[in-house]
């Protein structure tokens, strides 16, 4: 059982390092904002979660060539866990929502992998969590995560 709080704190501090440097480099501004409480434990292992978080702020950040804000927000909804990760950046078009899970789905060509998102659904299942991806009506992309909270631990 893992705290989901210490996991995402763990890879936005990763994914912090990374943004500031790009963001040196190419004068952008990339900013990244974390409000995730701390919520009783779910079943999963903290590496695998951390890899879940780690990808999905990557590719937040390759959605914003032009910079922008990730946002990362937690709370706890009746007995479940539920994680935000929004940006605002492309978005993703209609027609990929439903591809982007399949492994090798990839619009970055040569530079991308198309397995982040693949295996964040296959952990987050695992932990009987859901992954499911949007588009926010301002623009960007929303991934939200739920995971069913550990009885009577905190
Ligand atoms: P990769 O990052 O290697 O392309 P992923 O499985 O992580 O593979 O993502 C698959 C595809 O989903 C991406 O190529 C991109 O088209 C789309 N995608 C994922 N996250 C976002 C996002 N935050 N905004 C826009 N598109 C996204
Ligand atoms: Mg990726």
């Amino acid at each position: 059982p893992v705290q989901l709080a210490e996991v995402v704190n763990d890879a936005v501090e990763i994914a912090r390092g990374e943004l500031e440097s790009r963001a040196a480099k190419e004068g952008l501004s990339l900013s990244l904002e974390v409000d995730v409480p701390r919520l009783p434990l779910v079943e999963s292992s903290s590496a695998d979660l951390r890899c879940v978080f780690l990808n999905l702020l990557r590719n937040a950040r390759d959605a914003m060539p032009h910079g922008g804000t990730v946002r990362v927000r937690g709370r706890r909804l009746s007995g479940q866990a539920v994680i935000t990760v929004e940006d605002e950046g492309t978005g993703i078009p209609e027609e990929n929502l439903r591809s982007i899970f399949q492994p090798f789905f990839t619009t970055k060509g040569r530079h991308g992998t198309g397995l982040g998102l693949s295996m964040a659904h296959d952990v987050v299942s695992r932990a009987r969590g859901t992954l499911v991806a949007a588009n926010r009506p301002e623009g960007g992309a929303i991934f939200t995560l739920t995971f069913p909270l550990l009885p009577g631990k905190l």
